[in-house]
């Protein structure tokens, strides 16, 4: 890919608008920075929108970012970054039409996916994620049936087992180091755990999360783990490359939302370091711009 016409230039473009990106984008608004921030999704908050007591705070929450979100940022919802343009600017599509953005900075805020536990029969229908169980039950709203297995590492799967025994559901929990099949032809039936064989109607499978890091991947920046930056983080990088990079919240490592936060924060301090050494360099108009 090319990127000779129609790119829109920014000092900082955040990619991922959750609790994270959010956060960073708050800090770096207010030094008169050229800035867009890019989410795939169709509003802004990433995974804190599943969390279940803002289902019905939602409208609140949006207004609440209205307010946060100074009219001179530029939000791009429905938007991925799905590659680079052989310039290294960055490639974003609404499904429709590309977008290439420039940058001084890009900031990956992308979050961080789950991945299912895998055993035998992992695979049949019914088994879902913890992600996708709790979608349907607290978004949807859809009833579980009575039985459920409950397969994996994720350290919430006890506090999912205890609520759902709470509900009134016969659950049946196994931990990774257990040997379990699922069973069943078009449809999971039956769970052997250490060869005790459950009744199932629905097995939930988590094996925790892993960063999103397809950008960092992309620009070629290793990341490697600093405390000072909350968690993994681009290395510096030669003085050649046209965009720098930094890493914040789940994709750098974080767990909780406080410390998704806290990454976003640090990050947009660290960055603001960055421009402003930049610009103390080579006298660039960002730092004309910026009022640190
Ligand atoms: C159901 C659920 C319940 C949770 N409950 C709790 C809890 O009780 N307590 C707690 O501390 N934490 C909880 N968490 C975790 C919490 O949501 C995260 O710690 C926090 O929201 C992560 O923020 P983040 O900004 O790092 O990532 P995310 O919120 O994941 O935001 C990343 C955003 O980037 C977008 N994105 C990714 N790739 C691209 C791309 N290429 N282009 C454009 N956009 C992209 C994603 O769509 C997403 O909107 C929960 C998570 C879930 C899913």
């Amino acid at each position: 890919m090319s990127c000779e016409v129609n790119c829109l230039e920014y000092d900082v473009v955040i990619v991922g608008a959750g609790l994270s990106g959010l956060a960073a984008l708050q800090v770096i608004q207010q030094h008169s920075l050229k800035v867009a921030i890019i989410d795939d999704k169709h509003e802004l908050g990433g995974n804190y929108l599943k969390r279940r007591w803002l289902i019905d705070h939602r409208h609140s929450f949006n207004r609440l970012l209205d307010q946060v979100i100074e009219p001179s940022t530029d939000v791009f919802l429905n938007h991925q970054a799905i590659g680079l343009y052989a310039d290294n600017s960055l490639g974003v599509t609404d499904q429709q039409t590309m977008t290439c953005f420039r940058a001084k900075v890009v900031l990956q805020s992308t979050g961080a996916r789950e991945l299912p536990e895998q055993f035998e029969g992992w695979q049949l229908p019914g088994v879902i994620t913890l992600d996708a169980y709790l979608k349907l039950r607290y978004i949807e709203g859809i009833i579980f049936p009575k039985r459920i297995g409950i397969v994996g590492a994720h350290p919430s799967l006890p506090k999912v087992a205890q609520n759902l025994r709470e509900e009134g559901h016969e659950v049946v929990l196994a931990s990774t180091n257990q040997s379990v099949t699922a069973f069943g032809k078009d449809q999971v039936k039956k769970l052997s755990v250490d060869g005790a064989k459950h009744d199932v109607d629905v097995v939930i499978s988590s094996k925790g999360y892993v960063p999103v890091n397809e950008l960092a991947h992309l620009y070629g920046y290793p990341l490697k783990y600093k405390k000072d930056s909350g968690g993994w983080a681009a290395l510096p990088v030669d003085k050649t490359r046209q965009t720098s990079f930094f890493v914040a919240g789940r994709a750098s490592g974080t767990q909780t939302e406080e410390e998704s936060v806290q990454s976003g924060i640090q990050v947009a301090h660290n960055i603001l370091t960055y421009l402003e050494k930049e610009g103390e360099e080579h006298g660039s108009e960002s730092s004309n711009r910026m009022s640190l």
